[in-house]
C-alpha cells in the first residue's frame, strides 16, 4: 500500500463529537426509547407514557410525572457530559441510576428535531426548549404539568448514513416494544402506557405483583407456569421466576435478567440457566426466565458497554453458582410433569353421526380404576445389570389378544367389552392382562399390588391413574430416562460395569473416524467401552458395558463416533460423556412398538417413581402427560 501524506491533526467540533457519541449510544429508534424511558425512571416517575409513530422514525415522545428539570438547567441537560447523577469518578463504581454519562440527551438532540417540556414542583409553569440537529432554537415558558415530556421527531434526518440502516417501521417498532417491555418489567410499580400511531398497545397499571406485570405482556401461557425462585447469598439477592420446562423458546430472547433493576445480557448467567435446565429441554430449546439480581452497587461495574447491556461482576463465579444452585434446588422440589392441556385446538367438535350415518364407535369399556400403589423402597430389579431382560421374556400367550388394548382406543368396542374373563394373575401373560383391563369395571379389580398397573396402548404408551390424574407415559422416553439416570450415577461413581469381550470385535472405519475413536479412548473407557488400535484403520472393541451385551458393539461404536464427530470438539468432557450416555440410553431402551408384559409395565412404573426427573427423557422430551380429573370432567362437560 502506498504511504499517504501525514495529515494535520485537528480538534473536532462539539457537534462532530456529539455525532460520534450519538453513533455509539443511538443506533436506532429503540435506543432513543431506552434512554428516554430510563431517564424517566431515574426522575422518580410513577407514570410514563411512550408514544411512537412510524416505528419511532417520525415520532418518539416520552412523558413522565417525574421530578422535572429546572428551567435554568435545561441547557445543561442537552449538553454532553453533563449529568445530575454522578459527581466524581468514584461514583462510577457505585452507580444507582440508569444514566450517569450525561450524553444521551446531547446525542439524541444532535440527530433529531427535539422538543423538551419540563416543569419542577416549585415552578409555576413549564419551560420549553426546541433543538434542531443540536442547535437550540426556541426557549420559552409553556403550560405543562409537573414532569417532563421529551419529543423526538425525524430521527437521523441529518445523518443519512444512519438513516440508511433503519429497517422497516414494523421492525423498528418491534425493537421499541422490546425496549419498552424491558423497562416495564423492571419497574412494575410504575404505570406504563405504550401508544403506537395513537392507538394503545399496552396500558399497564402499577402493581406490586411481578407475576401480573409479566402476565400483562406474555399472557397465561407464561404467567400460569412461573416457578418462583428466591435465594440470597453474601449480599447477592436473587428473586423472580423461571418457567416450567413444558414451556420453552427457540432462542434465548425471553431470558429477562435484571441487575439492580437494569436489564442485562450475561453469557455466563445464560449458561448457568441452561445448565439448570439440562436434560429438561429438547436440544435447541431455551428456557424462559424473569430474574432479578440485587447486590450492592460497588459489586458490579456497569460502565463496560455503550448501552450498558453488559456488566462486569466482581464475583461472577459466585453468582453463577448461586443462580444454578437456586434453580436446581427449586426443581428438585417442584413437580415438573408436562401438563397435558386439552386445548380447544386439539379437541374436535363432537359430530354425532359422521359419514355413514351410524353411531360412532365409542369405546364402552373402562380402564380399571384401582389406585396404583407405588413401592417406596428400591425395587429388587436392577435395570443397569440387565435392563432388557424382562422385556425379552417369552410372550407365549399373546396370540389372538395382543391388540385388544389398542382396540380400546379404536373402533371395535364390542370385542373388548364382552370378554368378561375373570381377572388373572398378571404374571401369566399378555392375554390375561389385556382382557382383564378390557373387561374390568371400576372397583372390580382385586388386590391392586398384584394387578398390572397400567394399560398399554399402541404398544407405545402406558395409561395410568395416579393421584395427579390420568397419566399417559411414553414407554421409550421413560425407559430411556431410567437407564440414563442409572448409568450416569454409575459413571459418576466410576462403577459402570464393563465386560471384557471374549473375542474382541474388529471394526474398520474411515481414517478420520478411527483417529477420533482412539483420541477419545479415555472418554469411552469412562462409559465402559474399551477400544484399542488394531493396525490400519481398524479399531478393536475389547470391552463393553455389561448392560449393553445384547447390542451390537460395532453399531454402538458408530453411534458414538457420530456424536464425537459432531460434538467432540465443541463440548467439554462432562458434556460429551453426558451426550454419549443419552445416546446409549436411547439405544438400550425399549422402543415404541414393543409389546410389554405386565411385569415389565410394573417395573417401569416403579422405576418411574425413583427417577430424579421422571418427567423428561434425557433429550428433554416429556415422558408423560397428565390430564387431571378436573380437566377431563370439564372437557366432558360434567362440571
Ligand atoms: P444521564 O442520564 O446519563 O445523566 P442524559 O443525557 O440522559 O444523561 O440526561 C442528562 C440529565 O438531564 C440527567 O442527568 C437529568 O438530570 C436530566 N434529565 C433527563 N431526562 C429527565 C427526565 N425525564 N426528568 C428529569 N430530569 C431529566
Ligand atoms: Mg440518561
Amino acid at each position: 500500500m502506498a504511504r499517504t501524506k501525514p495529515k494535520t491533526i485537528r480538534q473536532l467540533s462539539a457537534s462532530v463529537i456529539n455525532k460520534i457519541a450519538a453513533g455509539e449510544v443511538i443506533e436506532r429508534p429503540a435506543s432513543v426509547v431506552k434512554e428516554l424511558l430510563e431517564n424517566s425512571v431515574d426522575a422518580g416517575a410513577s407514570q410514563i407514557e411512550l408514544a411512537i409513530e412510524n416505528g419511532g422514525i417520525d415520532l418518539i415522545r416520552v412523558t413522565d410525572d417525574g421530578c422535572g428539570i429546572p428551567q435554568e438547567q435545561l441547557t445543561l441537560a442537552v449538553t454532553s457530559h453533563a449529568t445530575s447523577k454522578i459527581i466524581d469518578a468514584d461514583d462510577l463504581f457505585q452507580v444507582g441510576t440508569f444514566g450517569f454519562r450525561g450524553e444521551a440527551l446531547a446525542s439524541i438532540a444532535e440527530v433529531s428535531q427535539m422538543v423538551i417540556r419540563s416543569r419542577t414542583e416549585d415552578q409555576d409553569c413549564g419551560f420549553e426548549m426546541v433543538i434542531n440537529g443540536g442547535n437550540r432554537e426556541v426557549e420559552q415558558p409553556c403550560g405543562c404539568p409537573v414532569g417532563t415530556s421529551m419529543e423526538v421527531r425525524q430521527l437521523f434526518y441529518n445523518t443519512p448514513v444512519r438513516q440508511k440502516f433503519l429497517r422497516t417501521p414494523q421492525t423498528e417498532k418491534g425493537h421499541i416494544t422490546e425496549a419498552f417491555t424491558r423497562v416495564a418489567l423492571a419497574n412494575p410499580d410504575i404505570k406504563m402506557t405504550l401508544l403506537n400511531n395513537n392507538k394503545v398497545v399496552h396500558q399497564l397499571p402499577a402493581t406490586d405483583s411481578w407475576r401480573d406485570r409479566i402476565g400483562a405482556f406474555f399472557g397465561p401461557e407464561i404467567s400460569d407456569n412461573l416457578i418462583s425462585i428466591n435465594s440470597s447469598h453474601e449480599q447477592v439477592g436473587l428473586s423472580g421466576f423461571v418457567i416450567d420446562p413444558s414451556v420453552s423458546r427457540a432462542n434465548n430472547r425471553m431470558q429477562y435478567l435484571f441487575l439492580n433493576g437494569r436489564y442485562i445480557r450475561d453469557r455466563s448467567l445464560q449458561h448457568a440457566l441452561s445448565e439448570a435446565y439440562r436434560g429438561l429441554l429438547m436440544v435447541g430449546r431455551f428456557p424462559v426466565c424473569f430474574l432479578r439480581l440485587d447486590m450492592p452497587f460497588e459489586m458490579v461495574d456497569v460502565n463496560v458497554h455503550p448501552a450498558k447491556l453488559e456488566v462486569r461482576f466482581q464475583n461472577g463465579g459466585q453468582i453463577y453458582s448461586q443462580l444454578l444452585g437456586a434453580i436446581r434446588n427449586r426443581f428438585l422440589t417442584t413437580d415438573l410433569t408436562a401438563k397435558g392441556h386439552l386445548s380447544r385446538r386439539q379437541v374436535e367438535p363432537f359430530r354425532p353421526f359422521p359419514g355413514n350415518g351410524q353411531a360412532p364407535a365409542e369405546p364402552t369399556s373402562q380402564v380399571s380404576q384401582n389406585q396404583i400403589s407405588f413401592q417406596s423402597e428400591k425395587p429388587s430389579y436392577d435395570w443397569t445389570q440387565a435392563p432388557r431382560q424382562p422385556f425379552a421374556a417369552p410372550q407365549t400367550a399373546v396370540a389372538g389378544h395382543s391388540n385388544s388394548a389398542s382396540a380400546l382406543m379404536t373402533a371395535e368396542p364390542a370385542t373388548v367389552s364382552t370378554h368378561g374373563m375373570p381377572s388373572a394373575s398378571p404374571t401369566t401373560g399378555n392375554a390375561e392382562f389385556d382382557t382383564q383391563y378390557a373387561g374390568a369395571q371400576p372397583g372390580e379389580a382385586e388386590n391392586p399390588s398384584q394387578t398390572p398397573t397400567a394399560l398399554q396402548v399402541f404398544n407405545t404408551y402406558l395409561i395410568n391413574e395416579t393421584e395427579e390424574g390420568m397419566v399417559i407415559i411414553d414407554q421409550h422416553a421413560l425407559h430411556e430416562r431410567i437407564i440414563y439416570e442409572q448409568i450416569r450415577e454409575k459413571v459418576l461413581e466410576g462403577q459402570l460395569e464393563s465386560q471384557k469381550m471374549l473375542v474382541p470385535e474388529p471394526v474398520t472405519l474411515p481414517p478420520a473416524e478411527a483417529a477420533i475413536v482412539l483420541e477419545n479412548a479415555e472418554t469411552l473407557r469412562r462409559i465402559g467401552i474399551g477400544v484399542e488400535p488394531f493396525g490400519g484403520d481398524t479399531v478393536l472393541v475389547s470391552s463393553y458395558p455389561a448392560m449393553l451385551t445384547n447390542h451390537n458393539p460395532a453399531e454402538m461404536l458408530r453411534g458414538v463416533i457420530e456424536k464425537l464427530m459432531s460434538d467432540g470438539s465443541t463440548l467439554d468432557q462432562r458434556d460429551l460423556v453426558d451426550e454419549l450416555l443419552h445416546m446409549i440410553s436411547c439405544k438400550a431402551a425399549i422402543k415404541a412398538g414393543d409389546k410389554l408384559t405386565p411385569e415389565e409395565i410394573t417395573a417401569l412404573l416403579e422405576h418411574r417413581d425413583l427417577c430424579q426427573d421422571a418427567h423428561h427423557c434425557p433429550h428433554g422430551r416429556p415422558t408423560s402427560l397428565v390430564f387431571s380429573r378436573d380437566e377431563l370432567d370439564k372437557k366432558f362437560k360434567r362440571i
